[in-house]
């Protein structure tokens, strides 16, 4: 065995003992500065399965150090779509926990306890370059046509005039001192990568004191005992850096592993500011919280697709089960819509299945009807109790992907009545004649087939075409040109409501 090999051995020997000791902690540490989006949600659902599998614990930490970029309210919501997705954080704000508090902005002195340690040992010193002199430096780098770096100025001050400026209340920030060297680590889905230091050295507390988000980072991490980081791939080049301080303060890092990119099916980047990848757009969409995680994993991987596993929208159980890191691809991860509705049908399904579910179905199908058909809330018309509704949403199973679809046009029929008129007096005879055979019907046997062949021998028996007496039918109880059979309309709406809309034809 070359040596090469034995020392790449037992280094995973080694990895491989320190995988299974330390107790696994991930966190997901969004910044509230806008709406969760598919990426965000991606990332936490990655967090929250490596955790669920690996008996681990999964916190949620809310990075709010960039007081300038904060929206009101985003932190309440982040928490309120996570929830809905079913992606509960063991600790955070809400559930708290022994590294409390989890938000950033109330950790500021651990951050300036910290920063001292650093001072200290000389791996961090204060900058008082003005933003006047670093507004210059950059625009003359990007005249000659290079990326834009800090100079390190201020690393090379003497002790005695860093002190006169202190006294003189100086504006200051604090600079980590980046070694000039490149970074090697072991990433958990990329593997092993080597990043190069082009830098200047970064500002770690900003002049109003507040930490950056590389600095607070790696603090919190540290001291939440995080074991393992799954983040997007837009961090990875970070990653060097933050290992460069961990260094400093000589902390073991954990292990950091890169998600790709997620893109559109087209291949074009997803953009934060589209509207509809936030997770408040889908929820507003009818999309449920399973048809969303599958759609975001059935994209990015990381899952031991047995046969079948494309075709079956699973459950957490199942995602848990079966998630695995190493399977996750480092190409990008192409989202693709189709997919996404067929999710949710099969999701209904399931949904449906689940006799326990069906009031949860119920009550939402009865609230959309309602906000969607206004007029009919106190007509007295609208059949909405809980038998009707159930056999409805049983019916429809196979025809809808979403329960808005409903009440879309094609389905509006369910809850309204046309009201259409019909001119020829030939057709609202036969509308005649049949409402009053139809008055004698048993309503138990109203169903589709019984129903088809009577129509079929009532056209024949009253000389109307089999066709004509269809499409009026279709009119009189719908509205619609097409859709669903006459037969299986007149089964949904059942025996009164079908005589109802039927007479009311008459009438005009
Ligand atoms: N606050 C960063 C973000 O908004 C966290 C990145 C990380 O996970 O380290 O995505």
């Amino acid at each position: 065995m070359s040596l090469r090999l034995f020392r790449s051995l037992s280094v995973q020997l080694m990895h491989k003992r320190f995988y299974k000791k330390q107790p696994v902690r991930v966190r997901f540490a969004p910044s509230p500065t806008g709406q969760l989006h598919l990426g965000g949600l991606r990332t936490a659902l990655y967090n929250y399965l490596f955790a669920r599998k690996n008996d681990g614990t999964f916190i949620l930490r809310i990075e709010d150090t960039d007081q300038s970029r904060l929206q009101v309210g985003a932190m309440e919501k982040l928490q309120e779509d996570l929830l809905w997705a079913g992606i509960i954080p063991d600790e955070g704000p809400i559930a708290g926990g022994p590294s409390a508090p989890y938000v950033q902005s109330k950790r500021l002195n651990l951050y300036q306890e910290q920063v001292e340690k650093l001072l200290e040992n000389g791996s961090a010193y204060y900058c008082f370059c003005s933003e006047r002199r670093l507004e210059m430096m950059r625009k003359e780098a990007i005249k000659a046509g290079e990326v834009p770096k800090y100079d390190n100025r201020c690393r090379h001050l003497e002790k005695d005039v860093i002190n006169t400026k202190i006294s003189r209340q100086e504006p200051r920030c604090i600079r980590f001192k980046l070694p000039d060297k490149s970074t090697t680590f072991h990433d958990m889905v990329y593997g092993d990568l080597t990043i190069n230091q082009t830098e200047g050295d970064p500002v770690i507390i900003k002049t109003d004191g507040f930490p950056t988000y590389h600095f607070a980072n790696v603090v919190d991490d540290h001291f939440m005992e995080i074991s393992h980081i799954l983040r997007g791939v837009e961090w990875q080049t970070s990653t060097g850096k933050h290992l460069q301080i961990y260094n400093a303060f000589g902390w073991t890092p954990p292990q950091f592993g890169h998600l790709p990119l997620i893109l559109n099916a087209d291949g074009t980047k997803l953009s934060k500011r589209q509207g509809d990848i936030t997770v408040d757009a889908f929820r507003k969409d009818g999309i449920f919280p399973l048809a969303l995680l599958n759609y975001i994993t059935y994209a990015g991987g990381g899952f031991q697709r047995e046969e079948g596993f494309q075709s079956v929208c699973h459950t957490y159980a199942d995602l848990i089960h079966q998630f695995d890191v190493e399977r996750i691809n480092t190409s990008s991860s192409k989202l693709h819509h189709d997919k996404l509705l067929e999710f949710n049908k099969l999701e209904l399904s399931n949904l449906l299945d689940d006799t326990d579910n069906l009031g949860f179905l119920v009550h939402k199908m009865q609230k959309m009807i309602l906000q969607t058909f206004p007029d009919r809330r106190n007509d007295g018309s609208l059949q909405m109790d809980e038998h009707h509704m159930i056999t409805i949403l049983q019916w429809a199973r196979n025809r809808i992907t979403k329960l808005n679809d409903l009440v879309s046009t094609d389905l509006a029929f369910l809850w309204v009545n046309p009201s259409l008129s019909i001119d020829d007096p030939g057709t609202i005879g036969s509308l005649q004649t049949l409402c009053t055979e139809l008055e004698n019907w048993d309503g138990n046997n109203f169903k589709k087939h019984q129903l088809n062949d009577y129509l079929r021998k009532f056209a024949t028996d009253n000389g109307v075409k089999f066709s004509t007496l269809m499409k009026s039918l279709r009119t009189a109880l719908s509205g619609l040109e097409h859709g669903p059979g006459v037969a299986e309309m007149m089964e949904i709406l059942g025996k009164e409501e079908t005589l109802q809309r039927l007479k009311q034809c008459n009438i005009q």
